[in-house]
């Protein structure tokens, strides 16, 4: 069975290894074969981003040769694909290869959306690229008091970014020792101040506790940077001194082309994680239309049951699992302290206090993650 797996970050690299672990036999009998397409030879661990935002990691610390991620039996190449001819079980790529294939599985990811709203890519600063990182860091050291203001746009990848951001400012200004010359004001699309009802409950008192303001129903129209004014849909208008925004996203133009998916979210069947319509296909991560975080926990338990399920198929001709639609995710509360939200289709999360051992805990699986991406945790 010859497996296909487009897209090298957190999914698609744990698919790939899972595999290449429970198909040893048949990959050396050359009864199967797995082979990886990917758009870089290098591979970002991008939780990693908010401490960069923040000065406490450099950019280099979030990077590993995606090749030294992998085990040597799957056939890696830089080689993004253009075309997917879904109904011929094949692929073309930038470099003209076509790659048949029996299983695919698409794990392309996502991509922030800034420019979709008008003024929102000069005005506010993102810590969801690096150099959006860097420079937001840059725009911290220099700040020395007035108003910050938080925006965000839905869908966005790692949901529990906008409280932990939010958080981490309050840490970060108090450190420095300017907290009380610093107005935090947080702005969130829906009527309460965080998708997740548990983690909205949990988060409003500690936003009270801290100091920090909050308006609800606040979805961003346009930004006016000259006047530094942030303008919402319904009608409000937040003046700001500095302005940070977790962007809507959507999937990859590539998926977006291909007309696999609207806004590059492929529809996908929340218990066997395939693409609607095709059996042979697996969708993986953010690129899925599922109702979960899109979160490299989600891709990381969605790829287990992909593996686990190509690999049955390969060996006794069906698959054995289903995804319970389960995610956990870390929630750093600040600079030294944390939660956790573990959940799945049918149980909300059930949020404790923050406490240090949480925040180690989660500082601990920030160098974990290289072991847990190959598969082995
Ligand atoms: C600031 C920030 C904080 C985050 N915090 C957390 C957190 O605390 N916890 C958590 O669980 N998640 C967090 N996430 C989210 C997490 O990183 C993503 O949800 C996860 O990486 C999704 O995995 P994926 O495999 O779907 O996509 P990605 O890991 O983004 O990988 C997509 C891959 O597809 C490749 N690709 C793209 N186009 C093509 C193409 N045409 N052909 C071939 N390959 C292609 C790319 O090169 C890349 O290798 C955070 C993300 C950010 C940005």
């Amino acid at each position: 069975m010859r497996i296909l797996v487009v897209g090298g970050g957190t999914g698609g690299t744990i698919v790939a290894n899972n595999l290449a672990r429970r198909l040893a036999p048949e990959i050396r009998a050359h009864k199967a074969s797995i082979t990886l397409l990917s758009a870089s030879d290098r591979h970002m661990y991008q939780p990693g981003l908010l401490y960069v935002a923040f000065g406490q990691m450099m950019p280099d610390e979030l990077y590993r040769d995606q090749a030294s991620l992998l085990e040597t039996c799957i056939d890696f190449h830089v080689d993004p694909v253009e075309q997917f001819q879904i109904d011929q079980n094949k692929v073309k790529t930038e470099s003209g290869k076509i790659h048949e294939y029996d299983v695919l599985v698409i794990a392309t990811g996502s991509r922030t959306m800034s420019r979709k709203i008008p003024g929102l890519t000069e005005g506010a600063e993102t810590f969801y690229t690096e150099e959006g990182a860097v420079k937001m860091f840059k725009k911290l050291r220099d700040f020395e008091g007035g108003k910050v203001s938080i925006v965000v746009g839905v869908p966005h990848k790692c949901p529990i970014a906008p409280v932990e951001v939010t958080f981490s400012l309050h840490d970060y200004f108090k450190a420095r020792g300017i907290r009380d010359k610093v107005e935090i004001k947080y702005n969130y699309p829906i009527n309460r101040i965080h998708s997740i009802e548990n983690v909205a409950k949990w988060a409003k008192p500690e936003f009270d506790r801290m100091g920090i303001k909050y308006e609800t129903l606040f979805n961003v129209e346009e930004v006016d940077v000259e006047n530094k004014v942030v303008k919402s849909m319904e009608g409000s208008e937040d003046h700001y001194d500095l302005l940070i925004s977790i962007p809507e996203h959507h999937g990859m133009e590539v998926i977006e082309k291909n007309d696999l998916g609207q806004d590059g979210w492929i529809p996908t069947d929340r218990y066997q994680l395939t693409m609607e319509g095709h059996d042979n296909v697996y969708v993986v991560g953010d690129t899925t239309n599922l109702p979960v975080s899109k979160t490299g926990s989600a891709a990381h338990f969605e790829a287990e049951v992909i593996a686990e399920n190509i690999a049955s198929i390969v060996k006794i001709g069906t698959p054995v699992s289903e995804y319970d639609g389960k995610v956990y995710c870390f929630i750093e509360a600040g600079h030294d302290k944390a939660t956790y939200a573990n959940f799945n289709y049918l149980t909300p999360p059930d949020l404790k206090a923050a406490n240090k051992s949480m925040h180690w805990f989660k500082m601990s699986y920030n160098k974990m993650y290289w072991t847990s991406v190959r598969g082995l945790l």
